[in-house]
């Protein structure tokens, strides 16, 4: 299928691509087995001017928008999904930042990260506080020209590894979600420290860590927007970010599809390789049907969004529902295919699958997706004329 991709979303599938196959398969089964950083792939994401895509160009970046970051994270997770995380999060904790930020917030932090000299992360999630965004207990109280911040963030991606992070605490606990705020907070403020980092079945050269805040104090310059934005803030970032899982979900599965139709034309059973069995010629049928579909959604989600389009949050679910779904469908059918090869850590499949589930779970589970759609059906409907 042609996307009628702009030159430069070409060149960026096509460095990607490189960079996947030359600098990331090599090294991807031991990140996975030791679940250690992949600092040495990050560097390259650097010097390829990979972690701005979506930035500003009067602030370092690319100029480019959700479609180019979808691309990338694309090709990216074909190969791995988990060292494709750390820039799908940066985007993540830098979405706040160029959303809401002022033009001050904007100079400092942006080159920053567009440069890839710094990573981001975004921290909404706590322990008691998943799907039930608005229940968030960390505390932001002002204190003259500061906030004193109080709480723990759990299960932040690229926690402990970026430098910037974009947080939502509560300055008035009393008003519920309409007392959320947003601030931006730096790695090595007094009294912000990191838990340990998360054991995880799948992503695993992703870093997952603990924000811890006791007393930290940061200056009032760092609030993004205004005080009671915050809720407002967190969602309108899930909203534009959400294409970045389904890109990921989506190079997964497609990943994943790539090995089966390889292996179904070498492995040999009854006298003839497997793909000549129409039992898996129609899993490979389903399979690539699946993907393309997701693929034309997620494209459509990130030009819609790019466009400047506001009611953007109905087509963001849909398509980080339907790449993850189908990223668990496909890479679920691929280790069927490999039989039992595919249950063994040698072959890559069973890591697609490990690494597919995730996609259905953060950034909002698949059930909350499918509320998100369905509510924004309901209020389309009430506001249509009869
Ligand atoms: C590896 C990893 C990385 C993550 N990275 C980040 C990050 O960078 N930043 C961040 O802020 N968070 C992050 N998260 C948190 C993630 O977004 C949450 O785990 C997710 O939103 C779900 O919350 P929960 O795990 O508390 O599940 P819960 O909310 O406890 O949900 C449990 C189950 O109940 C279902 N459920 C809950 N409410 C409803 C409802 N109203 N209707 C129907 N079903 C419902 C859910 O769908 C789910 O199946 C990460 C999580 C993981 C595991």
């Amino acid at each position: 299928m042609k996307y009628e991709l702009t030159e430069q979303q070409l060149m960026i599938r096509d460095l990607c691509r490189q960079i996947a196959n030359e600098k990331i398969k090599p090294v991807r089964a031991h990140y996975d087995e030791t679940g250690d950083f992949p600092h040495e792939i990050l560097k390259v994401f650097a010097q390829s001017d990979l972690c701005g895509l979506y930035v500003e160009e009067k602030y370092g970046g690319l100029g480019g928008g959700v479609m180019d970051l979808s691309i990338a994270v694309e090709e990216l997770s074909k190969i791995c999904s988990g060292i494709a995380l750390s820039l799908a999060a940066t985007a993540l904790g830098t979405f706040p930042i160029i959303i809401f930020g002022n033009e001050e917030q904007k100079q400092k932090y942006l080159p920053r990260i567009a440069s890839g000299q710094s990573m981001a992360a975004f921290g909404l999630t706590e322990a008691h506080a998943g799907s039930d965004a608005g229940a968030i207990a960390t505390t932001a109280k002002r204190d003259g020209d500061d906030y004193i911040l109080n709480g723990t963030k759990q299960w932040i991606t690229n926690g402990g590894e970026a430098d910037i992070y974009t947080l939502i605490a509560k300055t008035n606990p009393a008003k519920g979600p309409r007392g959320a705020s947003a601030f931006i907070i730096e790695k090595g403020m007094p009294g912000f420290t990191f838990g340990k980092k998360e054991n995880k079945m799948g992503i695993r050269a992703s870093a997952t860590r603990e924000l811890v805040f006791q007393d930290c104090r940061v200056p009032k310059a760092n609030l993004l927007g205004k005080e009671g934005l915050g809720f407002i803030i967190a969602m309108k970032t899930l909203d534009m970010s959400r294409p970045g899982v389904a890109a990921q979900a989506l190079g997964i599965a497609a990943g994943a599809l790539d090995e089966a139709v390889k292996y179904s034309r070498e492995r040999r059973q009854f006298g003839s390789a497997i793909c000549s069995f129409q039992g898996v010629q129609f899993m490979l049928a389903d399979m690539a049907t699946q993907v393309e579909a997701a693929r034309a959604l997620i494209y459509q989600a990130a030009r819609y969004i790019d466009s400047g389009a506001k009611d953007i949050s109905k087509i963001s679910a849909m398509c980080k529902l339907f790449a993850s779904d189908t990223a668990m469908r496909v890479t679920t059918d691929a280790v069927q295919i490999f039989g039992g090869y595919g249950y063994m850590r040698e072959y890559p499949v069973e890591k697609m699958m490990r690494d597919a589930k995730i996609t259905q779970i953060y950034e909002g589970t698949n059930q909350i997706q499918r509320e998100v759609i369905a509510l924004n059906l309901i209020k389309e409907a009430a506001g249509k004329k009869e």
